[in-house]
């Protein structure tokens, strides 16, 4: 009998890379706690097992794509821990966004059982993992990335090296708070234009060319019709959520607490979500943010939980 792919957690993201595996070719059994996530896996075409004992036998690749490091840990080291129930030639490919100090604790027992784990969270969201093409952030020995390589680049277009285990989520981590930071940049920069009263389409456009420019002005515009395809455009449904990125600056946060790093901006950063979230706006897409930054003079199409 052929070994097959376990992918442990079929949510926004799982359930769509899960799926590339399968159009791949690739023999991939699916396992989630969720009976919406079971539910739309099977309705999706995935193969839903019923239990981790069901899930881990005769395989071969352990995939999987929790929420938070608290599921991470209680799924490979909680009292039912799979780790010490895969076989020493598994190879384990975990991409949830994670702290580092979950995913080195891990990573190390892995080690000392002689079990290969690399940590690969992603970016390029929900329509990345829809069309392969995330891009992996990837820890762990070169041994480890070369087997996992093949698997990734069905699921990914970039497969970019950090280091060793650990800095996979470690360079998402400085990656992401560097974009809330950016978002709020770039929602500041267009809204003070809106308050003066400028064209913001030349605003827009010139900056762009300048050097205030940034990722999220020009790729993930915070306000509509200035940019093709973007959540703004589509009254802020997610995309990526303002709680994801909520969490991941409370990840960079904490990271940066460890080791006494300054991150002025990636506090303040945090804050404005925390608010942001805790006004109600939890679900909108990150960069509904502008809408916060802006005030009363933010009045553009808002239904983040609409379906239309
Ligand atoms: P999600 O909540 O939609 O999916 C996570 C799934 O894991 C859920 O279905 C949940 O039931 C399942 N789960 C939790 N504990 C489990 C367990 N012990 N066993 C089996 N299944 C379990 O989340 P998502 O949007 O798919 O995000 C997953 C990860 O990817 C997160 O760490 C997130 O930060 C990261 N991420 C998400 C995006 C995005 O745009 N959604 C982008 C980049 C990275």
């Amino acid at each position: 009998m052929s070994k097959h792919i376990a992918f442990i957690g079929v949510g926004n993201m799982g359930n769509p890379m899960a799926q590339q595996l399968v159009n791949a070719g690739k023999q991939v059994k699916v396992f989630d706690v969720s009976e919406q996530a079971v539910k739309i896996a099977k309705e999706t075409g995935l193969n839903v097992v019923n239990s981790l004992d069901e899930l881990l036998p005769n395989s071969s690749t352990i995939i999987s794509m929790l929420p938070e490091g608290k599921h991470v840990q209680e799924l490979y080291l909680g009292e039912n821990g799979i780790l010490k129930k895969i076989s020493q030639d598994s190879l384990i490919i975990e991409c949830s966004t994670i702290d580092i100090e979950t995913s080195l604790k891990i990573g190390d027992h892995a080690k000392s059982l002689g079990v290969k784990m690399i940590d690969a969270p992603v970016t390029g969201g929900v329509m990345g993992a829809r069309v392969g093409k995330l891009n992996f952030l990837v820890g762990g020995s070169q041994e480890a990335v070369k087997l996992a390589t093949p698997i990734l680049k069905i699921m990914g277009q970039k497969i970019l090296h950090a280091g060793e285990q650990g800095s996979g989520v470690g360079v998402k981590i400085c990656n992401n708070m560097s974009l809330g930071i950016s978002m709020i940049a770039a929602s500041e920069t267009l809204m003070l234009a809106k308050r003066l009263k400028m064209d913001l389409k030349k605003v827009h456009q010139i900056v762009k060319e300048a050097s205030g420019n940034n990722w999220a002005l020009t790729n993930y515009t915070p306000i509509p019709d200035l940019t093709d395809g973007v959540p703004s455009n589509n009254k802020y449904r997610p995309g990526f959520t303002a709680a994801m990125m909520k969490k991941d600056l409370k990840l960079a946060n904490d990271a940066a607490n460890a080791v006494n790093a300054n991150t002025p901006l990636g506090k303040a950063a945090l804050k404005i979500f925390t608010d942001f979230c805790e006004e109600g706006d939890a679900d909108t897409d990150y960069s509904g943010i502008s809408k916060k930054i802006g005030g009363d003079t933010w009045n553009y199409p808002f239904d983040p939980k609409g379906k239309d």
